[in-house]
């Protein structure tokens, strides 16, 4: 089940996704959070009701017995109504020292929709701390921030360290470490229904950006099945997401801890063991490692994350 956060910049595509969500400018769903800030529910089975948080701390055999003091990921849908402010996340070790033991922040983004033309803002222009600091202190920004043209079906990820921005137009889900620092380096001076800026963070922001900005960007690795295609996003040291395009049938051997499924377009089956669920776009589930292999079928676009073996 998930938990819908009401942002200033927030749309109203998630209500078109998920029928349960609020009214208002919702700007996230988290899908798949053992955070403080929000515990998303199982909906339906032996757990229904619990959170994740309680089935990480509880019942580490769905898990793999995966070590860990928290449940490393978080997913999120966001739906950019509106520009967000530029940030950019701290990595593990600054985060723990600042942020009373938060881990790091680093993320990725499959872009599910966006408006023609759309764009983000990712990477900077300075070239050394001390041009940034001098960009930044004189509100530079549009010489300081690198603007990139998306479309739907994209893929980028973001390492900590990375100045970025969604912009207005874009419905992205967002894979990233289980943590929710933000530090907010500029706001567009907009200001909230009372009036107020909103804060912003510039002197944690100007410790934490990597320079000088590299694209990190990897070319997805390629797999041909008998009935679709497989491609790997991203394998890093904090996620591996990859894709499933299927039109038939495809088996999957379930090899890891535990393996988030996004089902991001099309419409089919899961099947695990005798059990069949019904799947279309917007449902998401998580795959226990006590499930030996799973298959799909049907015309499905399917999103998956997991963690690595340390
Ligand atoms: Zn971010």
């Amino acid at each position: 089940e998930p938990v819908f956060k009401e942002k200033i910049w927030g749309g109203d595509k998630l209500q078109k996704l998920y029928q349960d969500a609020p009214k208002g400018r919702i700007g996230e769903a988290w899908l798949y959070s053992a955070h403080q800030n929000g515990h998303s529910l199982v909906t339906n089975g032996e757990f229904k009701g619990k959170s994740l948080e309680e089935l990480w701390a509880n019942h580490r055999e769905l898990f793999g017995h995966m070590p860990g003091e928290k449940f490393p990921l978080l997913i999120k849908i966001i739906d950019a109504g509106d520009d967000l402010s530029v940030q950019v996340h701290p990595d593990d070790s600054y985060a723990k020292t600042h942020e009373n033991g938060e881990l790091g922040k680093t993320e990725c983004w499959y872009v599910l929709d966006c408006s023609e033309k759309s764009e983000i803002i990712y990477g900077i222009n300075a070239k050394n701390q001390e041009e940034l600091n001098e960009m930044i202190d004189q509100g530079q920004w549009k010489r300081l921030l690198r603007s990139v043209p998306i479309k739907p079906g994209d893929f980028i990820y973001v390492p900590s360290g990375t100045v970025h921005a969604l912009k207005k137009g874009a419905l992205i889900l967002e894979v990233q470490q289980n943590s929710d620092t933000t530090y907010r380096l500029y706001d567009y001076d907009r200001k909230d229904d009372e009036g107020n800026l909103r804060e912003l963070h510039i002197e944690k922001s100007k410790d934490v950006v990597s320079l000088p900005f590299v694209n990190n960007q990897a070319q997805p690795i390629i797999e041909n099945l008998k009935d679709g295609t497989k491609s790997t996003l991203i394998k890093s040291e904090y996620f591996t997401v990859e894709k499933y395009v299927i039109n038939g049938k495809c088996k999957i051997k379930n090899n890891q801890f535990f393996t988030l499924v996004n089902v991001v377009g099309g419409r089919g089956d899961l099947q695990v063991e005798d059990e069949v669920y019904t799947l279309s776009q917007g449902d998401f589930f998580m795959l226990s490692a006590l499930a030996e292999d799973y298959s799909f079928k049907g015309q499905l676009d399917i999103i998956e994350s997991h963690v690595e073996f340390p």
